[in-house]
């Protein structure tokens, strides 16, 4: 979608968006697909309700950006424009044993830097792509490490009530993948409290859950990470595997042949292969096991 309403613009850049003009997200997420739409980034917290009032007026439609690392984007021109968050400097700011973090941070830097100050408890997280808003949205976890447990507070624009609000930990649930933030909500800030640790015990924590990830993770290869959620009391990963469809292709998408669950872009694959790919895949073990399995990877379809 592409804004030409001159007005529009100027209203837009008094807001301080800067707009971006026909952006191919296939450059901006980690699978390397997606189509063609108009990027705005957003430098101003306080304008974010003005600014979604002014695309709701002109019935722009929109989406949020974070690091793009959990996301399957359309083909061609896309009917809707891109929100990001640019990173504030500092992004991460530290009182005690507190982290104020935006959600434009990425996350890995966010943990080594809280590890640098001797806060420790994030480790599992450190291979985790993208934003800490990101992961705030479907509470990123690994290893057995979730970002939700160690949150205090999180500043949101409630897009229902069009209001900035900050809500306690006490307010959000934060289970496997999931959280309770409305679907149109935007995490803006996140305050964490973090356990006082060694850097030096920190880091020993990084490097095993970094070996880990290289030993059973396609490295260097386009991908959204886990394209299923786990079902209750199975691995996803486990499942694909045994039904022996590693390998399996149409056209550039593919099941990675290290690790059923992520399917990887290996050249030019387009939205509709990878979906064609992902609805093949959960057929054959829903026929095989009677367990349909959830998507893990968020799709923005045109
Ligand atoms: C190689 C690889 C390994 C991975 N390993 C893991 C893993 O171990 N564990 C894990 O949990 N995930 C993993 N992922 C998936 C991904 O990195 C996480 O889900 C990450 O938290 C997504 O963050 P992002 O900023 O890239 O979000 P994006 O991909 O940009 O967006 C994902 C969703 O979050 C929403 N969103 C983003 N920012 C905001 C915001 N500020 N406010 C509201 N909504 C927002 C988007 O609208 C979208 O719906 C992996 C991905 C890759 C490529």
């Amino acid at each position: 979608m592409r804004l030409n309403d001159a007005k529009t613009l100027e209203e837009l850049a008094a807001l301080g968006v800067e707009l971006r003009p026909g952006i191919a997200l296939s450059t901006l997420t980690s699978l390397g697909i997606g189509g063609t739409t108009d990027l705005l980034r957003v430098t101003r917290h306080d304008a974010i309700p003005a600014i979604l009032d002014l695309l709701d007026r002109h019935q722009i439609r929109h989406k949020f950006l974070g690091g793009g690392s959990n996301l399957l984007v359309g083909d061609g021109e896309l009917p809707w424009v891109v929100l990001q968050l640019s990173q504030p400097d500092p992004d991460v700011v530290l009182d005690g044993n507190l982290a104020h973090v935006d959600a434009a941070a990425d996350l890995g830097r966010a943990v080594t830097f809280c590890a640098k100050h001797d806060l420790g408890g994030l480790e599992g997280l450190i291979g985790v792509p993208g934003t800490v808003g990101g992961a705030l949205r479907m509470n990123a976890g690994a290893y057995g490490t979730q970002i939700g447990s160690y949150v205090t507070e999180v500043k949101v624009y409630r897009a229902a009530r069009r209001t900035i609000e900050i809500l306690r930990d006490d307010q959000i649930s934060f289970e496997y993948r999931h959280t309770s933030f409305a679907p149109d909500d935007m995490m803006l800030a996140v305050t964490l409290n973090l356990p006082s640790k060694p850097y030096s015990e920190i880091i020993q924590g990084i490097r095993i859950c970094n070996e880990k990830r290289r030993a059973s993770q396609p490295m260097g290869q386009k991908s959204a990470g886990c394209i299923f959620k786990n079902p209750p009391g199975a691995s996803a990963g486990r499942l694909i595997d045994e039904l022996g469809l590693k390998g399996l292709s149409v056209g550039d998408a593919r099941v990675s042949d290290r690790h059923a669950n992520f399917f990887v872009n290996a050249g030019r694959a387009s939205a509709r292969d990878m979906l064609a790919l992902i609805a093949d895949v959960r057929d054959r073990v829903q026929k095989a096991y009677g367990v349909r399995l959830e998507n893990e990877v968020v799709v923005w379809s045109t």
